[in-house]
């Protein structure tokens, strides 16, 4: 039946900036959704575990700093000694410096850069490889922004890893389409998460931002779970290199 699709039991995913915002949102839904969840964070992701632990969800947290792709192979150690196996893979930590273009260090590009982009390749490389091992395919979803299709105001950096996080996503699922993996991600809109503290602060271009949303507010956490369950589960087996907005109608404007 159509709902089995979309279930996670059985399954072991992987997501990393686990403790807060849209990372613990998905953490939330693909448990609920049956997966046996690791979530990836710099802190302790003890809020993260205390929800999906309620329900009766299983979630074992792994610290660790994702500015250093030389953890990729750690963090999936750490998967195999929980779980033994791994089948989906969510790369959503991220970060965003605001700064005018004109006075970007190159320090902080290559922050936003290491972290948005280089790690997103790495861990990828590192689960596919695992997921072949295993031979039952596997899921990966990126979290992308408007930003991996606009300029953007004063975040350079981060709309450059937002935007080569869309092309890599493609091109991984050109390449491992065939091998069972599928290689998605979702572009969210504007959510209210710490990512968006400064914007949300700043009362005139909250209220630009929030004008311009045609569902009329602000997403969360929660608006992610849909996209994020279909992404990862067997509903989406053919769908391949796509980004799905979950954006209240932005890009639509
Ligand atoms: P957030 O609340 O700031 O979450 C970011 C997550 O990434 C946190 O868990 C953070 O953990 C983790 N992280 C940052 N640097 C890390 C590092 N070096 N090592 C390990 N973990 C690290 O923001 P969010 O809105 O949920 O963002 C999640 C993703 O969605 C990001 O990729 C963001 O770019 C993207 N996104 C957000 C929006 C939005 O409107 N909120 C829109 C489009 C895209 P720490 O607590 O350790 O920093």
């Amino acid at each position: 039946m159509i709902l089995d699709d979309f279930s996670l039991k059985g399954k072991v995913a992987v997501v990393t900036g686990a403790n807060t915002g849209l990372g613990r949102g998905m953490c939330v839904a693909l448990a609920q959704a049956g997966a046996k969840v690791a979530g990836v964070a710099r802190r302790s992701c003890a809020e993260t575990a205390a929800l999906i632990e309620k329900d009766g969800g299983i979630f074992n947290e792994i610290i660790a700093d994702l500015s250093d792709t030389a953890n990729a192979p750690l963090i999936l150690d750490k998967v195999l000694e929980y779980y033994g196996r791994a089948d989906i893979l969510v790369n959503n930590a991220g970060m965003i410096l605001r700064e005018d273009a004109i006075n970007v260090t190159e320090e902080d590009w290559n922050r936003v850069i290491n972290l948005n982009l280089n790690m997103v390749f790495i861990l990828s490389q590192t689960f596919a490889r695992q997921f072949e091992k295993q031979g039952e395919g596997g899921k990966i979803v990126n979290i992308c922004s408007m930003l991996s299709y606009q300029g953007g105001i004063r975040v350079p950096a981060y709309t450059a890893s937002k935007s080569a996080v869309l092309g890599l996503t493609r091109a991984l699922a050109n390449e491992w389409a065939a091998k069972g993996i599928n290689v998605n991600a979702i572009a969210p809109g504007y959510m209210a998460t710490n990512n968006t503290t400064g914007l949300r602060d700043d009362e005139t271009r909250a209220g630009q931002i929030l004008e311009r949303i045609p569902a009329g507010r602000w997403g969360t956490p929660q608006d992610m779970a849909g996209a994020a369950v279909f992404l990862c589960s067997k509903a989406s087996d053919y769908v391949n290199g796509f980004t799905v907005a979950v954006d209240g109608g932005w890009l639509a404007r």
